[in-house]
């Protein structure tokens, strides 16, 4: 079966071509950073990293661009209320973002451009569509630059909405400076006190719009495969995106990929509620690896309503997962991954990024194991440890990868210490056989001080270590 995904744009599944054989061009939104992110912001980049591994595994070479806006109303307020610079506020919210991605495990983007190291991108943008005809700066002399969304006949047809029946931009000081209430702000005429940099139309600052079709185009070129982002994004951004992009003459993207949002009871996500849903406070209910398993485990395009219990049983199904690998590392020894993923798991990512249909294969893999390692049959225990490695792998979720704290450094700790434990069971055991209780259970007591959690299993006894 061909690899395929549903578009936005054409509001169907299409089968998915490259422009370029054997490579891939990806644009993703990145972050607006005026704040930390909340686990809805982090949601988007767990599930185009699965999309990008999942591209990387299928032979894809891919590029991914990842944006990051430094410049916008919101950092300016933040910054004013602090009595700060504008990019003391960028700077700091840019490393939360990057902590948060780095610590999911998502990979780093191929590059990650700032909109305003790319000012020069935009003014030749601008300085094209008002060539073309679609752009023109505002008669009030403010510096502003507006899209005239009447000469552009295709706006409306990536969020599939008609021109007159949309509301107005509401994007400027005073909307008489408009042709019409719709016409989007490219560029936002310099204000007294905050930063702008020099145009043939006066000094200002980029629209949000302008910056994105600018860095996309910069780095994959002016027509590309895939734009992804959040399906909030969809309009205005996007539709005024590809309006900016294809009115100058650029293709731009061929495929249009929205994720669902993450709400809370119902609810899209608001600056209150999200704080409780910062990334360094839902790490200490759950290990990151956990999250990043919570986040990617539904449909990329579907709703998730966030709960704690939600991501507790999530939790609870990725430590099953890693309960049969560490076993059968202890009775097979580490196995590498496989070089092929199973048929049916291949075949539910090619279905539009299937991760749920995915984890059922990987999790019936585990039940097989599970049954295998009762069974002592040993050469299927690592037959589905490899299957299952090459599987968690391409979903970023593989607990004995070096993303995961099976690092060399960490590996040969958890051999020492192995060693002490059993030191430590051995004396146990020597205690239970003389009947002696009381050195048992003191012995099973201090491991147990120490974080070591100790299971009697029909093999003998095996240690972990606590979590939470
Ligand atoms: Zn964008």
């Amino acid at each position: 079966m061909s690899l395929r995904f549903y578009d936005t744009r054409a509001r169907t599944v299409r089968e998915f071509t490259p422009l370029h054989e054997g490579r891939v061009s990806l644009y993703l939104c990145g972050a607006t950073v005026q704040a930390p992110p909340h686990i809805g912001h982090i949601r988007s980049g767990v599930n185009f990293d699965i999309l990008r591994r999942w591209l990387t595994h299928k032979g894809y070479r891919v590029t991914l661009c990842r944006n990051v806006t430094d410049i916008d109303d919101k950092i300016i307020n933040v910054a004013r209320s602090e009595g700060v610079a504008w990019w003391e506020v960028s700077e700091r919210n840019q490393r939360a973002f990057t902590w948060a991605y780095d610590t999911l495990g998502c990979l780093p983007p191929t590059v990650e451009p700032r909109a305003t190291g790319h000012v020069p991108e935009m003014v030749e943008l601008m300085a094209r569509l008002i060539d073309r005809g679609h752009a023109y700066a505002a008669a009030d002399g403010s510096g502003d630059v507006y899209f005239d969304v009447r000469s552009f006949p295709d706006y409306g047809a990536l969020s599939n909405q008609r021109v007159d029946q949309m509301r107005g931009a509401a994007d400027s000081a005073d909307e008489r400076a408009k042709r019409d209430p719709r016409d989007f702000a490219l560029w936002k005429g310099a204000r007294p006190g905050e930063p702008s940099w020099p145009t043939p139309w006066g000094a200002g600052r980029p629209g949000w719009h302008l910056e994105c079709s600018a860095m996309a185009t910069k780095y994959l070129g002016p027509a590309f495969d895939i734009h992804g982002g959040g399906l909030d994004l969809v309009f205005p951004h996007h539709e005024n995106e590809v309006a900016q992009s294809n009115a100058a003459g650029d293709g731009f993207a061929r495929y249009w990929l929205h994720n669902g949002l993450l709400t809370m009871g119902g609810e899209k996500m608001s600056k209150s509620l999200g704080n409780s849903l910062l990334i360094p406070e839902i790490v200490r209910k759950v290990r990151p690896v956990e999250l990043r398993y919570y986040l990617g485990q539904a449909h990329y395009r579907s709703v998730i309503d966030y709960s704690d219990e939600a991501l507790l049983e999530a939790a609870a199904a990725y430590q099953r997962i890693e309960g049969f690998l560490v076993r059968a590392g202890e009775v097979v020894g580490e196995v590498a991954p496989a070089a092929e993923v199973p048929a049916e798991f291949a075949a539910a990512l090619d279905d539009d990024l299937g991760v749920s249909p995915a984890l059922a294969v990987v999790h019936g893999h585990v039940r097989e194991g599970n049954s295998a390692l009762t069974e002592g049959r040993k050469e299927r225990v690592a037959d589905l440890a490899g299957q299952l490695r090459a599987m968690l792998g391409v979903l970023g979720l593989d607990p004995l990868s070096g993303q995961w704290g099976g690092t060399e450094d960490t590996a040969g700790l958890r051999d020492v210490v192995d060693a002490l434990v059993s030191v430590a069971l051995e004396q146990r055991q020597a205690a239970r056989a003389r009947k002696d209780y009381a050195a048992a259970d003191l012995i099973r007591d201090r491991l147990g001080a120490a974080g070591i959690v100790v299971e009697d299993t029909p093999h003998g006894p095996r240690w972990e270590l606590r979590r939470g």
